[in-house]
C-alpha cells in the first residue's frame, strides 16, 4: 500500500466517517474478522442481530407494531432464523403506501433515496447513518479482497443525478482526497469516449467501479481505437447494478487488463453479495439473510432457485424485512476456495439495462430515462420502448390518470435526452405486460448505433 492510501485510509477517511457520525471503520474492521467464521457462528450472529431488530421494530415502528399485533407475531418468540418465514414478505407496493409508517420513531437524520434501476417499479424509501456505515463497510471490504483500499484512486462510471448533483465544494474536496474521479455513464459519444479513455489513462485508476454496460462499451470503443488499456495497473473492475454477461467480462478484463468482480445489489436491498477473487458470489451475511422463495412465498431448500427475498438487519430506522428483489437466484452450499465462511449466491437472473441512442448518436445508458420516471411518486410501473431513432413509447401505470402537466413535464425530459425532434407518446395503462422472462417491467430496446 503506498503511504498516500494509507494516510488515507488509515486517517482521512476515519475522521471523515466518524464526522459524519458513520461507524464504517469499526463495522469493516469487524467484518474482516467475522469473514472468516464457519457457518454455525455466523448464522448465531445473523439470529442475534435478527432478534435485536424485531424488537426494535415491534417498540417504535409502526408498521411493524401494527402488522405484530394483527398476525400474533412476538419477537421473543424468534428461536430460528426459520421463523422468519412467519412474517409476510415486503413489496415496494406496501412500501410505498407505508412510507411514513415505515420509519421508526426515534429514527434521526434520515437520507431519502430512490430507485427503479433494475425492476422498473419506482420507489422512494428511506436509510439512516447505522445502514449507510454497514453499506459502506461491505463494499469496503470486498474491495479489500482484490487489493484496493480507500484511497486508492477509482474511476466511477455511473449516472445518478444524486451522484452528479452533489459535486459541490465539499463533495469535490472529499472525491479528490479520496481520488476518485467521476465519467458520467449517460452521455457516450465518441468524442465523449476518447475522453473517457484519457481521463483513465491519466488517473492510472487502481479499481474501475461501473455498470458492466458502460463499462464494456468503454472498452470497445478502446479496442476499436486500437488504443491499449492494460498499461495503468488497474487491479480490478467491480461491475454492477446489471447483469454481467460473460462477453462483457471478457471483453472488460482483456481491455484493461485486470479481473472483473460482480457485485449485486442495490440502494433498496443493501449490499448483498458480492465476487472474491476466486469467483465465489459472497453473501454479505453479518448484515443480509437471503431467503431463496417460491411464488407463494415459502422458503426454498439450498440448490433450487426462486426470488431473492432480503432482511437487511442494520436497517432499525427504515426495515428491509423480507424485502422482494424480484430478481432470481439460488442458494450455493458449497464452500469457496478462498476459505471464506460466507455464504454463497448462484445465477443471479433478472437484471438488464440497455443502451439507447439519441437522434444526433449519442450512446447513452437506460437509466438516463429511467430517472426521469422514478422520482415521480404518481408512477407505479413503466415501460420504455424506444420503436426508432425518432419516436419513443412511455406505458406508464398510475392510480389516477396523470395530469396534463407531468405528461408535458415527462416528454420535456425525454426530449432533452433524446432530442427535441423527437415523438414521445405517453400511454397510460393499466398493467405492464411482463416480458418472456417474467421479470422485466421496462424495455429499453436498442436502436443499433449510426
Ligand atoms: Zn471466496
Amino acid at each position: 500500500m503506498g503511504l498516500y492510501t494509507s494516510l488515507i485510509s488509515g486517517l482521512f477517511f476515519p475522521l471523515h466517517e466518524r464526522f459524519k457520525k458513520h461507524s464504517s471503520v469499526v463495522v469493516r474492521e469487524q467484518m474482516e474478522v467475522s469473514q472468516w467464521w464457519e457457518d454455525k457462528r455466523l448464522k448465531a450472529l445473523q439470529l442475534s442481530r435478527l432478534c435485536q431488530l424485531l424488537t426494535h421494530v415491534e417498540t417504535h415502528v409502526p408498521y411493524y407494531r401494527e402488522l405484530f399485533t394483527k398476525i400474533g407475531f412476538k419477537a421473543r418468540d424468534v428461536h430460528s432464523l426459520s421463523d422468519l418465514a412467519h412474517l409476510p414478505l415486503l413489496d415496494k407496493t406496501i412500501i410505498r403506501h407505508n412510507v411514513g409508517a415505515l420509519k421508526s420513531e426515534n429514527a434521526r437524520h434520515l437520507a431519502r433515496f430512490n430507485t427503479g434501476g433494475s425492476s422498473g417499479d419506482p420507489l422512494i424509501f428511506y436509510i439512516g447513518k447505522e445502514r449507510v456505515s454497514h453499506d459502506v463497510a461491505a463494499k469496503w471490504r470486498a474491495t479489500r479482497w482484490w487489493g484496493v483500499d480507500i484511497g486508492d484512486p477509482e474511476i466511477v462510471v455511473w449516472g445518478s443525478p444524486i451522484e452528479l448533483g452533489a459535486q459541490d465544494g465539499v463533495r469535490a474536496l472529499r472525491d479528490r482526497l479520496l481520488r476518485t474521479r467521476l465519467l458520467p455513464a449517460f452521455e457516450m459519444s465518441a468524442q465523449k469516449l476518447d475522453q473517457f479513455l484519457d481521463e483513465i489513462r491519466s488517473v492510472r485508476p487502481r479499481m474501475l467501479f461501473g455498470y458492466p454496460s458502460a463499462l464494456s462499451h468503454i472498452a470497445r470503443h478502446a479496442a476499436a481505437k486500437g488504443q491499449r488499456m492494460d498499461d495503468l495497473g488497474i487491479r480490478v473492475a467491480f461491475v454492477t447494478s446489471e447483469r454481467l454477461y460473460d462477453e462483457q467480462r471478457q471483453q472488460i478484463g482483456n481491455i484493461f487488463g485486470c479481473p472483473v468482480a460482480n457485485g449485486y445489489g442495490g440502494r433498496d436491498a443493501g449490499f448483498i453479495a458480492h465476487e472474491c477473487p476466486q469467483g465465489g458470489m459472497h453473501i454479505t451475511a453479518e448484515d443480509i439473510i437471503v431467503e431463496i422463495v417460491d411464488q407463494q412465498g415459502a422458503p426454498l431448500p439450498y440448490g433450487e432457485a426462486g426470488e431473492i427475498v432480503v432482511t437487511h438487519l442494520a436497517t432499525r430506522d427504515f426495515p428491509f424485512i423480507r424485502y422482494r428483489t424480484g430478481d432470481i437466484g439460488v442458494l450455493d452450499s458449497k464452500p469457496c476456495t478462498c476459505g471464506r465462511g460466507l455464504p454463497l449466491l448462484r445465477e443471479i437472473q433478472g437484471r438488464s439495462t440497455d443502451f439507447l441512442v439519441a437522434q444526433n448518436g449519442t450512446v447513452m445508458h437506460g437509466l438516463a430515462l429511467i430517472y426521469i420516471l422514478r422520482d415521480l411518486p404518481q408512477i407505479l410501473a413503466f415501460k420504455i420502448i424506444q420503436e426508432s431513432l425518432d419516436s419513443t413509447r412511455v406505458l406508464t401505470v398510475s392510480e389516477e390518470e396523470l395530469s396534463p402537466e407531468l405528461v408535458e413535464k415527462i416528454k420535456v425530459g425525454f426530449k432533452a435526452r433524446l432530442g427535441q425532434g423527437v415523438r414521445i407518446a405517453v400511454e397510460e395503462v393499466t398493467e405492464i405486460p411482463a416480458e418472456k422472462s417474467g421479470k422485466f417491467r421496462y424495455v429499453v430496446s436498442m436502436v443499433a448505433p449510426g
